[in-house]
């Protein structure tokens, strides 16, 4: 059978990654990879979850399986910390997953068995793994507008022109909060239109939120999911404690479906723990108990908000740290977006050949597209890569 399997394309982001490694230059800079980091460009534990950690291990006195959908009360603290109070319990169907990458593949599964034929309606551009599992899925894709190569904002003109093409039945994917790659995000009195677009329409919104807290906070970058939520009778959700929890590797994600009433709540809930049985029986647990821990412990929920609110500033402080050092290089306002984006990503805007640039000449690594983490920066480094981009003409 071997001979038949074809050759996968290069995972850019990967390849990326390797150059890096591979560069001698002492002061070479890592933007690439959408992992956070500190000043220090390492990758911390939490303390909240460190702390989780050390009594899970006094207290754990098994490791037999959870339930087929996880844990009920990791669902419940999840969808709690995601939904607030904005969806019914007997609306609520939810499922653990591995990763917020497991819950946007399985959701895309309950899509395709539900609806075979429907399009599955993207940002452009999204991030990559989104039009590769559709794509894997055998399901339909199309694209809506969405960042503007000019203001470097979001085209929302452009966004809901396309939108008007989606048909009954089709879903559309939405980033919660922190856009990636291109860190633009919709304002709320535009998730309001783009709900009532998809209400009309007789469409589904997915919504994948992978980096709540990151952006303005944990209940503001919640804000555009629970309207939608508020204002139409079904939705899905794919939300990652990866970034928020730096659980990475722990594998922790939670897909939440909200239906139109209970009944289809039950059939739904069924549908989801069958889609686990047939992907991996049961989800992996560590990284869920320790964020259930987190969530529903006052003290050590106070430690990890804290935290975040520590992570989420630095990296705002970054933006208008870089924004500034571009503003008075360039003599002009045109780089002010990099302090209006949110989250963990910037798109530059700049070429190929000005990517290349900035990589070969000051061995400062961004994405080929210019999506910037501005987590691989630091106070120091914030003047560096500001001389680089003017140097390379952005
Ligand atoms: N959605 C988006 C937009 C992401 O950027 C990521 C992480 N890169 C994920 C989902 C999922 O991450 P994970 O599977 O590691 O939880």
């Amino acid at each position: 059978m071997f001979e038949h399997l074809k050759p996968q394309p290069e995972d850019k982001i990967m390849a990326l990654m390797q150059q890096y490694r591979a560069d001698p230059r002492e002061n070479k800079i890592d933007l690439g990879v959408g992992v956070y980091k500190d000043a220090t460009g390492n990758t911390p534990v939490m303390r909240a979850v460190k702390e989780a950690e050390k009594q899970l291990w006094e207290i754990e006195t098994t490791k037999a399986y959870t339930g087929l959908a996880g844990d009920p009360a990791f669902g419940r603290a999840l969808s709690g910390l995601v939904l607030g109070d904005t969806v019914p319990d007997d609306r609520l169907a939810y499922a653990a997953q591995p990763g917020g990458t497991g819950a946007i593949h399985q959701a895309l599964e309950l899509v395709k068995m539900a609806t075979p034929e429907a399009t599955i309606w993207v940002s452009a551009p999204t991030w990559p793994n989104h039009p590769s599992i559709i794509r894997h899925l055998k399901l339909a894709i199309a694209e809506y507008r969405y960042f503007d190569d000019e203001t470097r904002g979001v085209d929302f003109a452009g966004m809901m022109e396309d939108l008007a093409g989606v048909k009954p039945g089709d879903v559309v994917l939405l980033h919660g909060c922190c856009h990636n790659p291109t860190g633009a995000n919709l304002t709320l009195p535009q998730w309001d239109e783009v709900a009532t677009l998809i209400g009309e329409k007789g469409a589904t919104p997915f919504i994948d939120i992978a980096y709540q807290g990151f952006g303005d906070g944990l209940e503001a970058d919640a804000a555009g999911t629970r309207l939608i939520c508020e204002r139409l009778p079904g939705a899905l959700i794919a939300a990652s404690c990866s970034k928020n929890f730096g659980v990475y590797r722990e594998r922790t994600g939670l897909l939440m479906a909200v239906t139109p009433d209970a009944k289809s709540r039950g059939v739904t809930q069924a549908n989801l723990t069958h889609l686990n049985r047939q992907n991996f029986s049961f989800p992996p647990d560590h990284g869920a108990r320790l964020v259930m821990m987190i969530l529903e412990n006052e003290a050590l929920r106070a430690e990890w908000t804290a935290e975040l609110e520590e992570i989420r500033t630095g990296m705002l402080g970054l933006r208008t740290q870089l924004a500034e050092a571009l503003r008075a290089r360039s003599g002009s306002d045109r780089f002010g977006f990099i302090a209006q984006h949110r989250g963990m990503f910037s798109r530059l805007g700049a070429t190929p050949e000005q990517v290349e640039h900035i990589r070969e000449k000051h061995g400062i690594y961004m994405i080929g597209d210019s999506r910037m983490n501005i987590a691989g920066l630091n106070s120091k480094t914030v003047d560096l890569l500001a001389d680089a981009i003017i140097d390379a003409g952005v």
